[in-house]
């Protein structure tokens, strides 16, 4: 069995209005939409996914829309910063693309010997591009509004915010079995598995901040993929031991999750790999219907009345919204 970790399986923040969020993360940064859903547990809201062009592990940031809540704050116990790859040369690309729609991006500064620019999402979320991905474009979305050759390829990391962080990092380290790859001031970098964009971990420590609070514009959970069923058992079982409190598996349909908190606050999920998006639609068709898990079908008609409408997602075929 093996039951690595070996990267980021996806992020969950969440979001204020949803169309807002459609358009940004889809119209501005050139994801895909992979999967239009409900949140399982309040199926009168949604749950976007966006991802590259397969919806592959390691590409996928979902969010809860909630749409008139409180803008939440950035904080310890919580991942603070989402992490992107991009090609090497192509951070002038979306400065200017920022630029021209009114983002503000700082930037570029060298993090570990890589070139990044820092800017927000619509509700405050703290995103990252890092010019530290694959020429490859191979998995890329062809309708995406981002030319091929500056689009993201998926995460390149998280970084979490601590108040300390020796049990966070005895968590990554000795039981999850993550490297440590560099430090640099009150900055950990952890990698799993092959290492590299997808696999990358910050833990940053700091003594003076508030703790955060979940709310519009931070991040949900963080979730590390294993690469089946039996591999979640394994950490299920062995987290259990330590003493982390491990939830039941969840279906998720589009993988198997477990939930625990690190230490340090932030929640995490194991999550596989297999099925994947296409286990409800083709993989040409993902995102471009409201899909719900089969035990919701019987309320579609109520469901669909009480969500906001939504535009569907802007494309390379139609970039001319917002
Ligand atoms: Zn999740």
């Amino acid at each position: 069995m093996n039951m690595i970790i070996p990267g980021i399986h996806h992020v969950t923040a969440i979001a204020g209005d949803a169309q807002r969020n459609l358009d940004f993360y889809t119209g501005v940064l050139g994801l895909r939409l992979v999967k239009l859903t409900v949140n399982y547990d309040a199926p009168d809201t949604y749950h976007l996914y966006y991802g590259d062009g397969q919806g592959r592990p390691g590409t996928i940031l979902t969010f809860f829309p909630w749409p008139g809540a409180p803008r939440g704050r950035l904080g310890t116990g919580q991942a603070t910063l989402v992490s992107f790859s991009v090609p090497a040369l192509s951070l002038d690309y979306w400065q200017q693309r920022l630029s021209e729609r009114g983002i503000e991006a700082r930037g570029s500064y060298q993090r570990f010997g890589e070139a990044s620019i820092k800017f927000a999402d619509p509700d405050g979320l703290p995103l990252e591009l890092v010019a530290n991905g694959d020429s490859d474009s191979q998995f890329v979305w062809e309708k995406s509004t981002v030319p091929v050759e500056f689009a993201i390829r998926g995460f390149s990391g998280v970084t979490l915010t601590e108040a300390g962080y020796e049990q966070t990092a005895a968590l990554l380290g000795e039981v999850l079995g993550f490297r440590v790859q560099g430090e640099a001031g009150s900055r950990f970098r952890f990698e799993a598995g092959a290492g590299g964009p997808g696999t990358r971990v910050d833990v940053e420590s700091v003594s003076d901040e508030a703790r955060g609070r979940v709310a519009v514009g931070t991040v949900h959970h963080v979730a590390w993929r294993v690469t089946d069923d039996d591999a979640q058992r394994f950490w299920l079982e062995d987290l259990d031991r330590r003493g982390y409190n491990v939830s039941a598996v969840r279906d998720r349909l589009y993988f198997h999750s477990i939930y625990f908190h690190e230490p340090g606050g932030v929640l995490f999920e194991i999550a596989t790999d297999p099925p994947g998006f296409a286990v409800d639609e083709p993989s040409e068709a993902l995102g471009s219907k409201l899909v719900l898990p089969s035990w919701y079908e019987s309320q579609r008609d109520l469901i669909e009345a009480t969500l906001p409408r939504l535009i569907l997602p802007l494309t390379a075929e139609n970039p001319w919204r917002s």
